[in-house]
């Protein structure tokens, strides 16, 4: 059975209703019980218990030292091709937004990640839009393989394939997929995916199934918040690793914690879930999930990023950039610009683009404005723009070991 039956009879709405009602003695329950239910999850994330976050900050710590000690892994995205054939509001490489696209070569993707291995990292994501043209099975399966033998870890953040068509970038490589659903709620997820392929939501739900059947080792799952309710999606990405915990148990596991941030289209976030609603739910979830690893990107702050570090993250990225060719430049000659999905050749001198810039006292962070640029537009903006290195010292700071290799393919030989 495929989570998309488990989902469908999921009281998701109803818990998240009752979440809002829960009490104090409704919490305290739920905090003294060994194996949390979705009910109990429910409870954690209630606004009584934000009235408690201190205590499940002090229990979440706990729990997260004791089964994964005092590390942080530390991954980087690797950008390989901002073009898409999908619509999706919130997402700067939306087909319709006319951003400055390019796809790197094999040779510029060793460029970057080399970059990268520079910097100590040896954990991958490599990421695309979704073009078959651009992005096609054999580019994916020749980049996994170039980058194989120098990189322990490499994951992949691509358009969703069939478990066949997966396996070939297991075999050369590939160890990690990560599959964001974006939103659980099938109204919202209709009105975000007006164009191509993803507008199928059971198809994308069941991504980590056959990407699990295909021999994939990790699994990321998660929905992107700002688009529905975030207890409705909290709820909701519980019960997919629920499910995936217990039919896809040769894999890891891994819920991410993005929120939306600005990028081109300048969409702005439909729902709101505050600085503290994301330290209560990462205290929930590894109450729930003692041995789920928590991800935590470059989207949140600096400061919010060291304050979330103790109560139950594991992972995290540093010094990300979202646009292919972002850490060396590579592929920038051949930039161009695409008008509702057409490719316009550049005119010569500086490019026009949508880029974000965000600056200036009282400026809106969602709004951008055109200025020249001579890079591919990125995704999203981050918000933390320290280096990989920065971040590292800051872990150590904190007391923790920032671990850049969490794995050796000797270990699967
Ligand atoms: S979210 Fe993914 S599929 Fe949608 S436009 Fe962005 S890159 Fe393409």
């Amino acid at each position: 059975m495929s989570f998309v039956s488990e989902f469908n009879s999921l009281p998701a709405q109803s818990l998240a209703q009752k979440s809002l009602a829960a009490g104090t003695s409704a919490v305290r329950e739920s905090l003294a019980k060994s194996k949390l239910s979705l009910a109990d999850l429910a409870n954690l994330i209630s606004p009584a218990a934000a009235e408690l976050l201190e205590h499940l900050g002090r229990r979440s710590h706990a729990m997260t030292q004791q089964r994964f000690g005092k590390v942080i892994r530390l991954f980087v995205p690797l950008y390989l091709s901002n073009e898409c054939i999908n619509n999706c509001q919130y997402c700067g490489f939306s087909r319709d937004n006319p951003i400055l696209r390019v796809t790197l070569s094999l040779d510029e993707v060793r460029r970057e990640a080399d970059a990268l291995r520079e910097q100590g990292f040896r954990n991958l994501l490599l990421v695309a839009g979704e073009h078959p043209k651009f992005v096609s099975l054999n580019y994916l399966k020749d980049c996994v393989a170039a980058l194989h033998p120098d990189w322990p870890g490499i994951s992949l953040e691509v358009g969703p394939m069939e478990t066949a068509v997966y396996a070939p970038l297991v075999a050369a490589g590939a160890d990690g997929l990560v599959v964001y659903q974006e939103t659980y709620d099938r109204k919202v997820y209709a009105d975000m995916h007006t164009a191509g392929p993803k507008r199928n939501f059971d198809w994308r739900l069941e991504t980590p199934e056959r990407a699990y059947a295909a021999g994939f080792r990790r699994l990321g799952i998660s929905p992107l918040y700002g688009l529905a309710d975030w207890r409705f999606e909290a709820i909701c990405v519980a019960a997919h690793a629920d499910f995936l915990l217990r039919n896809c148990w040769k894999a890891a596991v891994t819920i991410s914690l993005p929120r939306l941030r600005p990028c081109a289209g300048e969409f702005r976030p439909l729902t709101h879930m505050s600085d503290r609603d994301l330290a209560q739910l990462v205290c929930a979830f590894r109450l729930m999930f003692p041995d789920v690893g928590l991800v935590l990107s470059t989207r949140e702050s600096a400061k919010l990023r060291d304050g979330l570090l103790p109560l139950g993250v594991t992972m995290m990225s540093a010094g990300s950039h979202t646009e292919p060719g972002g850490y060396t430049g590579a592929g920038k000659e051949k930039l161009h610009q695409t008008v509702r999905g057409r490719i316009v050749e550049l005119a010569s001198g500086a490019p026009v683009s949508p880029k974000l810039r965000i600056s200036g006292e009282g400026a809106s962070e969602w709004a951008s404005a055109p200025e020249n640029a001579t890079a591919a537009t990125g995704q999203f903006e981050i918000a933390d723009g320290r280096s990989p290195r920065e971040v590292a010292d800051l872990i150590r700071k904190l007391g923790y070991e920032p671990v850049w290799k969490d794995w050796d393919t000797a270990l699967t030989a």
